[in-house]
C-alpha cells in the first residue's frame, strides 16, 4: 500500500497531527504499536493530569471536566476516543512498525508486524510521534525483577495495609507516596538526595508530603540508594551510615523513564549524547533525514529534567503541516514554556 505521509504513534500529538493532515487533504496512514493514548492508559486509575485542560486539548476540540478540575486519565482517554470519532480518524492500532528503509526511487518502505503477519507500506514522508516515556528507568540492582517490585504504580488497592517502599524524589514518587498513604498503605520513601527539591515537586503535593514525613506517617530515608531487593526487604546505602535494611511487601521504583528511540534510529535520525536527543529543525520539525519529521515528546529523547510535554507539543503539529504543505513555518515560540501548568 502507498501513501503520502505515514504517522507513527497515536498519542495526543500524533492524533492532533492526523486531524490537521486530514483537514489539509493530505493522504496519510497512521500506525501505533498498541491502542491510541497508550501512555496515558498506563497511568494508574484516576490519575489527574498536572497540565490544565486547555493545554492538553487537541485539534481545537474543547476539553471540559464535570468539576472544572484537571482531567483524569479516564476522562482524557474518553476525550481522545471522541476526537477520533469526531474527525473520523483511522489508526492502525496494534500494528507496530518494525522496519524503516529507504524505498527504491524515493520515500520510505515501512514494515509492520501485527500479530496476523508482516505487512509493507510505502510512504513519501514520515512523522515519528513515538513519545518519550516508553520504558521505566531501571536501577540495575539484584532483586529488581522480583514479583513484588514494580516500576509503575498500577492498582492502588493492591497496596492496602502493606509495607511499600517508594523509591524516587520527584512527582511520580511523591504523588504515589501520597496516594498510597491515603489508601491505607504503610509507606516509606527512599530518595538519593538529602531533601526534596521544591522546584521539582508540584507545589500542591509538597505541603502534604512534608507534613507526613515530619510526623513519620511516611518514613523518609533521604540520602539513600537502594542497592539490593530481597523477597523480604530492601538494602539502603548512604554515605553517612552503615547499610540498613527496610522491610517491604512491595517496592515501587518510580525513578523516571527512558525513551524508546529505536524507530528514530531505524530511520537514520541523528541522536546526540547518552539521552539520545534527536537532531531536527525547530521551524519545520524535519530531521537530518529529508522527509522524516518529529512530533511531541520524542523530540526530547530521554528527558532527565522534563521540558517537553503534551502542552508544548501542539506547535509541532502546526510546523509539520506547514512543512508538508510547502508553506512557511507558522509564527510561534521556538522554545515553548517548559512547565506543566
Ligand atoms: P523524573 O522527573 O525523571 O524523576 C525521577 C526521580 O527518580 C528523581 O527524583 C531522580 O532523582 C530519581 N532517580 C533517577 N534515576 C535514579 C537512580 N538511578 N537511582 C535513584 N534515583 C533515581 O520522573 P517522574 O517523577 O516519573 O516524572 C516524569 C514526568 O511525569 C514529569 O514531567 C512529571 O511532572 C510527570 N508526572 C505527571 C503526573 C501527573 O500528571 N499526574 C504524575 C507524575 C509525574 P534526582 O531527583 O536526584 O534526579
Amino acid at each position: 500500500m502507498e501513501t503520502d505521509v505515514a504517522i507513527i504513534g497515536a498519542g495526543p500529538i500524533g492524533l492532533e497531527l492526523a486531524a490537521a493532515i486530514k483537514k489539509r487533504g493530505i493522504a496519510y496512514l497512521h500506525f501505533d504499536a498498541r491502542q491510541i493514548g497508550q501512555t496515558i492508559a498506563s497511568f494508574p486509575a484516576q490519575t489527574r493530569f498536572f497540565s490544565s485542560n486547555d493545554r492538553i486539548a487537541i485539534a481545537g476540540v474543547p476539553l471540559q471536566t464535570p468539576d472544572q478540575g484537571k482531567c483524569s486519565r479516564e476522562e482524557y482517554l474518553a476525550y481522545l476516543r471522541c476526537v477520533m470519532e469526531q474527525f473520523d480518524l483511522a489508526v492502525r492500532t496494534f500494528e507496530p512498525v518494525v522496519g524503516i528503509e529507504p524505498a527504491s526511487g524515493s520515500g520510505f518502505l515501512l514494515t509492520t508486524a501485527p500479530w496476523r503477519g508482516r505487512r509493507q507500506y510505502r510512504c513519501r514522508r514520515l512523522v515519528l510521534a513515538t513519545g518519550g516515556t516508553a520504558n521505566p528507568r531501571r536501577l540495575g540492582i539484584p532483586g529488581e525483577d522480583l514479583p513484588h517490585v514494580s516500576h509503575q504504580l498500577g492498582e492502588i488497592h493492591d497496596y492496602f495495609r502493606r509495607r511499600v517502599l517508594v523509591v524516587g524524589g520527584k512527582n511520580s514518587a511523591i504523588e504515589a507516596a501520597l496516594r498510597l498513604h491515603r489508601a491505607g498503605a504503610r509507606v516509606s520513601l527512599s530518595y538519593r538526595r538529602e531533601s526534596l527539591d521544591a522546584r521539582s515537586v508540584k507545589y500542591w503535593l509538597l505541603p502534604e508530603i512534608n507534613a507526613l514525613l515530619e510526623t513519620g506517617a511516611i518514613s523518609g530515608h533521604f540520602g539513600t540508594r537502594v542497592t539490593q531487593i530481597t523477597p523480604e526487604h530492601a538494602v539502603l546505602h548512604s554515605a553517612a551510615a552503615p547499610p540498613a535494611t527496610i522491610a517491604a511487601d512491595a517496592v515501587l521504583l518510580l525513578i523516571g523513564y527512558v525513551a524508546d528511540m529505536s524507530l528514530c534510529r531505524l530511520a537514520g535520525v541523528e541522536l546526540v549524547g547518552p539521552n539520545e536527543k534527536p537532531v531536527f529543525n525547530e521551524q519545520t520539525m524535519e530531521t537530518n533525514i529529508p522527509g522524516v519529521y518529529l512530533a511531541g515528546t520524542v523530540t526530547g529523547g530521554t528527558q532527565e529534567k522534563y521540558s517537553v510535554f503534551i502542552e508544548n507539543g501542539h506547535i509541532h503539529t502546526e510546523r509539520i503541516v506547514a512543512a508538508l504543505a510547502g508553506a512557511a513555518p507558522p509564527k510561534g515560540p521556538v522554545a515553548a514554556p517548559a512547565a506543566e501548568i
